[in-house]
């Protein structure tokens, strides 16, 4: 990884960063059209690009065995939350991923303190997981339909006027301990215009085959709309943290906002830098001396070591390629 490409990308996230302590309200700081003056077919090129160097990252924090991360993925109804999970991860090795969707909480769910459903998802170390829609539940669709706090079962001191207070702090904390136990929390926003939602919505209708993702309640949030962007802009403000940031991702052009998530996540494992582990000389040796005796194996006619052998001639190759080109 070139020092230049890192710095680019950190630059090319950062008007999408939520400054911590800063105060939000989405529809004065945010554009959901904002495409950083790129095209189209600029932007699946680049796409490209980023998903191969996720892999290769992927590859790497699998090996450390080290960190993990958490990429948390919010948006409203048709944020197209789905579809960056899909072209995001599409090269990595899902042996490393694990994708949690959280739904309305189950009577079991319920049984328990609001953070637990979340913490049985974390991913082990050396593992991306991946929650489409997330902890945050808790202080949006919670907060916007208090309905849902009451079905909480909350002893009567946790259900006070200073709830969403408490649990930014308690998400915060959370937060915080995994970041320091080695967890990073990778927190990606799709913003989301009201008017591109609409179009999304008609389009679920009019459409045969996407018919099954929608559904009424789905204009019925809808018509909640300001709601929710308040409580977006109030839970913006009080949990994008030095540790754990928000990233407000622009999301009326889903080409772009899936660059963008890519790029979040590229920015995170970058700065996790993670190594494949060296075995160390007393092993390299025994390696060496199994090496030896699988090169006395090869059958008469057959080439001692035929992958070095090849691995040879393609390096030749390449190097002539590069002396004609
Ligand atoms: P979908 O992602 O379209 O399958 O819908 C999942 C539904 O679950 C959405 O309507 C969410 O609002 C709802 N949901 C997710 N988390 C919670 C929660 N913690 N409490 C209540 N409803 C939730
Ligand atoms: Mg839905």
């Amino acid at each position: 990884m070139s020092d230049e490409r890192a710095e680019r990308i950190a630059e090319f996230i950062r008007p999408l960063r939520v400054k911590p302590g800063s105060k939000v309200r989405l529809d004065r700081d945010f554009d959901p059209r904002y495409r950083a003056g790129l095209k189209k077919a600029e932007g699946v090129e680049l796409l490209r690009s980023g998903v191969s160097l996720l892999a290769e990252y992927q590859d790497r924090l699998a090996a450390a065995d080290s960190y993990g991360v958490v990429m948390c993925l919010q948006a409203l109804d048709a944020g197209g939350k789905d579809g960056t999970i899909r072209h995001v991860m599409s090269g990595v090795n899902p042996q490393g991923v694990r994708v949690s969707s959280f739904k309305v909480p189950s009577a079991e769910e319920l049984d328990h303190d609001y953070l637990w459903r979340y913490a049985k998802r974390l991913p082990e170390r050396g593992e991306i997981a991946i929650f489409n829609r997330s902890h945050y539940e808790e202080v949006l669709v919670v907060r916007v339909h208090p309905e849902n706090l009451l079905r909480q079962k909350l002893p009567e001191h946790a259900r006070g006027p200073d709830v969403w207070k408490r649990r930014y702090r308690e998400i915060n904390d959370w937060e915080r301990y995994l970041t320091d136990n080695g967890f990073k929390v990778v927190k990606i926003f799709l913003n989301l215009s009201r008017e591109e939602q609409r179009i999304r919505f008609l389009k679920r209708i009019d459409l045969p085959e996407k018919n099954w993702k929608f559904s009424a309640a789905d204009v019925r949030e809808r018509r909640r709309w300001d709601d929710y962007q308040l409580a977006f802009s109030a839970m913006l403000s009080a949990t994008s943290t030095e540790w754990a940031p928000w990233y407000v991702v622009p999301a009326d052009r889903k080409w772009f906002a899936r660059i963008c998530a890519a790029a979040v996540l590229a920015h995170t494992l970058i700065g996790i830098d993670p190594q494949y582990p060296d075995v160390g000389e007393e092993a390299r040796k025994e390696l060496l001396a199994t090496r030896r005796e699988l090169e006395r194996e090869a059958p008469a006619g057959a080439s001692a070591d035929p992958y070095a052998e090849r691995n040879k001639a393609d390096r030749k190759e390449k190097k002539g390629k590069k002396g004609r080109g």
